[in-house]
């Protein structure tokens, strides 16, 4: 084994050699990335166990000159936990829950945590952790806060930002800020933890966080529907939210393509419905209570939308299992697609009343530059949030459809831009959309985040080059 640089003996003295990973083979999960757009490149993966330890590093690398990149679970899909050449600072071994209390409803969990594990945590002391992504088995709760991620229940719950009353974290100096407070009311001076949720690592490494617990829901009513169009699957959320208040917590659109691409990749995918449809509504009620009975809720109301042709045909899941099967296939989209070649991704939002506009204005743009595109678009239609996906033309070659990223970038972006949307919905900037932050955001908002980096990161130790770059001069 290579001996370590002076700072790399320092750390594994603090840490233990153990946690310094400087082999190719040890490093390469955290260098690999989820969609393979990026291999990431480091001198080291540095593994703290401790926030005294992160400190420590965070400090060590500050004197030195040597920027790191925070890393939770490596599952992000803009690159923003990718290294280019700065160290990786893994918040894995950091997974202690430290404290849950059902009585101020609220847990103090640490950075590391898989949230798969903060949601058992949490139901273990009969509350709920609302966020729920498809990725929660291996995503870690610093990296969910970090990218102020979203969901399939953030039209009931809202982003993870909403999920957060306190945080702890390293700054980029290595000084620790204390501020676990778990308290819903506080509004002494500026609210500091919003600096670091939703910064993908950019101005300070969090460390643990307080989140916000939930009631467990005592009922749940899942549906899987055909629409006619995106306008009906709007009416149709209008009438479901007026019926059943806060009950209705997910609310998603699918293309039919997308669908058939689950049943056609995906192992145990089954057809919800005997005839095949253009677009598909997977729809869930919860609740806590059972004063009333969410299934009979939900029954009215789509019989109600069924007579006013926003439904063409639905499926009620009879049991958890069938539930599950209806969830498959909105879970399983993204894998199912990677079965059909080359995708291009947009992740987009427009306000919620334009979704059908934006799709008419998107759909066709797309399909005219490259005839034999097959869009798929689906996604959190109740949050105007919508995944804009292009699988290739079949037969093309894969490169070359990729090569034509930036071109349908520049269709769909200018759509979602005049229609007052964003071009980054819930996945973040990172460094796969820093020029198209560059080019679309308003200038005096970008002066502003350049001015916060300098004030919190002057010596850009932390995550250099994402979100809005270097600022030269
Ligand atoms: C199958 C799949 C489904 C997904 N579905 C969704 C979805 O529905 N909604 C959604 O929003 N996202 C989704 N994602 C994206 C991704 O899972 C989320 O962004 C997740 O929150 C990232 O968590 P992570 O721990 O993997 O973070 P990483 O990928 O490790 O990091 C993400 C960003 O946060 C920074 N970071 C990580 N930890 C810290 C920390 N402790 N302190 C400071 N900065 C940190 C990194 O530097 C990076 O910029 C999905 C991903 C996959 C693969």
């Amino acid at each position: 084994m290579p001996a370590l640089s002076p700072l790399l003996a320092s750390i594994a003295q603090r840490i233990g050699a153990a946690h310094v990973l400087t082999d190719p083979a040890d490093m390469a999960p955290y260098l690999r990335e989820e969609r393979g757009l990026y291999q990431g490149e480091a001198p080291a993966v540095l593994r703290p166990g401790t926030t005294e330890e992160v400190a420590f590093i965070v400090e060590a690398c500050a004197r030195a000159g040597v920027a790191l990149v925070p890393q939770g679970g490596n599952t992000g899909l803009v690159g923003g936990q990718m290294p280019f050449g700065q160290m990786v600072l893994s918040l894995a071994r950091l997974d202690r829950v430290r404290a849950v209390d059902p009585v101020d409803m609220t847990m103090t969990v640490e950075a590391g945590c898989i949230l798969d594990k903060v949601h058992a945590a949490a139901e273990e002391a009969g509350c709920l952790f609302p966020l729920h992504i498809a990725s929660q088995g291996s995503c870690r709760i610093g990296g969910n806060l970090s990218s102020n991620a979203g969901g399939t229940a953030v039209l009931r719950y809202g982003n993870a930002r909403e999920l957060v009353l306190g945080l702890e974290v390293v700054l980029a100096d290595g000084r620790v800020w204390n501020g676990l407070k778990r308290l819903r009311k506080n509004n002494a001076g500026y609210d500091l933890k919003q600096l670091f949720l939703g910064t993908e690592g950019t101005l300070g490494v969090i460390t643990a966080a307080v989140l916000k617990l939930f009631p467990q829901p005592a009922q749940r009513a899942t549906a899987f529907l055909a629409v006619p169009d995106p306008a009906a699957a709007l009416a149709l959320l209008k009438r479901l939210r007026g019926e059943a208040g806060d009950a209705l917590t997910t609310f998603e659109l699918m293309s039919g393509f997308g669908v058939e691409t689950v049943l056609k990749h995906m192992p145990g995918a089954v057809r919800p419905l005997a005839n095949t449809y253009e677009w598909y509504v997977l729809a869930e009620l919860s609740s806590p209570t059972r004063a009333f009975d969410l299934g009979a809720l939900l029954e009215e109301g789509l019989a109600a939308a069924m007579e006013a042709g926003e439904v063409l045909d639905a499926v009620i899941a009879a049991s958890e299992a069938q539930a599950a099967n209806l969830w498959r296939l909105r879970e399983d989209m993204s894998e199912a697609q990677k079965h059909e070649g080359g995708s291009i991704k947009h992740d987009v939002s427009v306000p919620v009343s334009r979704v059908p506009e934006f799709l008419e204005r998107a759909l066709p743009a797309c399909l005219a530059a490259l005839p034999g595109l097959r869009p798929c678009p689906f996604g959190h239609v109740g949050d105007g949030n919508i995944h804009f996906n292009l699988s290739q033309p079949e037969g093309m070659e894969k490169a070359a459809f990729i090569a034509l990223w930036e071109t349908f970038n520049r269709i769909v972006h200018d759509i979602v831009t005049e229609m007052d949307g964003s071009i980054a919905a819930e996945h973040g900037i990172g460094r796969l959309k820093r020029e198209e932050l560059a080019h679309y955001a308003d200038p005096v908002a970008l002066e502003l985040m350049h001015r916060v980096k300098a004030a919190l990161d002057p010596a850009q130790t932390l995550n250099p080059g994402k979100v809005i770059g270097v600022q030269v001069g």
